[in-house]
């Protein structure tokens, strides 16, 4: 069914204060300068997939349209080549605020669902913060599972193949000594935690250009 969305943004759709929070994180000082040249978006190798282009995000984010960025594809499609950060005219660290935003979508859990890269990261730490190590058939397996049980349906053949063959141990990878790790993550976890907002959550719109 044909779905109408609404692309404008309004002032209500602002958290106000949150471009202020990104920009005070170091590394991320220069957004305030930002002109808007679309340099960035230029260079961009995934650009054309995705729903906000760098520039968009950079306004965006600076506008305070957090739910907008934190639950954009864009920021998790984005490779971390650097292309755009070596090419901005006001040296705008556009990769590390990429890496910022995408901390705080996890931090928050307003990632898009089922969309794999959010889903792997976050199964991914999960695996690490509770085994310290990670064991890589459970990690796709349970990414399947959680964004296309279909296509995990539709590889029952090469797993059994995989299992008869011993090339898929059923056998969880973990370190000595977890509870150390534990306490190590524990301190980790509030220091981020301490740093970051508290969650607000509000809808979503995309739209296109550079
Ligand atoms: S290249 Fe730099 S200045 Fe130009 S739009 Fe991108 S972030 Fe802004
Ligand atoms: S670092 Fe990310 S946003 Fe920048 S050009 Fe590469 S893929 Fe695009």
């Amino acid at each position: 069914m044909f779905e109408l969305t609404r692309t404008i943004k309004y002032e209500a759709d602002r958290v106000k204060g949150f471009g202020r929070e990104v920009t005070s994180v170091p590394g991320c000082e220069n957004l305030e300068t930002c002109i808007q040249c679309g340099t960035c978006s230029g260079v961009c190798p995934l650009s054309i997939y995705m729903d906000y282009s760098p520039r968009q995000v950079m306004a965006l984010v600076r506008s305070d349209f957090k739910n907008e960025v934190l639950r954009s594809h864009t920021i998790w499609l984005c490779a971390s080549c650097y292309a755009c950060t070596s090419e901005c005219p006001r040296k705008i660290r556009i990769t590390d605020i990429m890496y910022e935003l995408k901390q705080r979508a996890m931090h928050e859990g307003i990632y898009p669902r089922k969309f794999p890269i959010p889903v792997l990261a976050q199964e991914f730490t999960k695996m690490a913060h509770k085994r310290g190590r990670v064991t890589e058939n459970f990690l796709a397996t349970i990414l399947f599972l959680k964004t296309n049980i279909m296509a995990a349906l539709g590889m029952w053949k090469l797993g059994l193949g995989l299992l008869t063959r011993g090339r898929f141990p059923l056998k969880w990878e973990s370190i000595k000594r977890r509870s150390e790790l534990d306490g190590m993550m524990k301190t980790v976890d509030n220091i981020s935690i301490d740093a970051l907002p508290q969650a607000q959550h509000h809808g979503h719109k995309h739209n296109g250009g550079h």
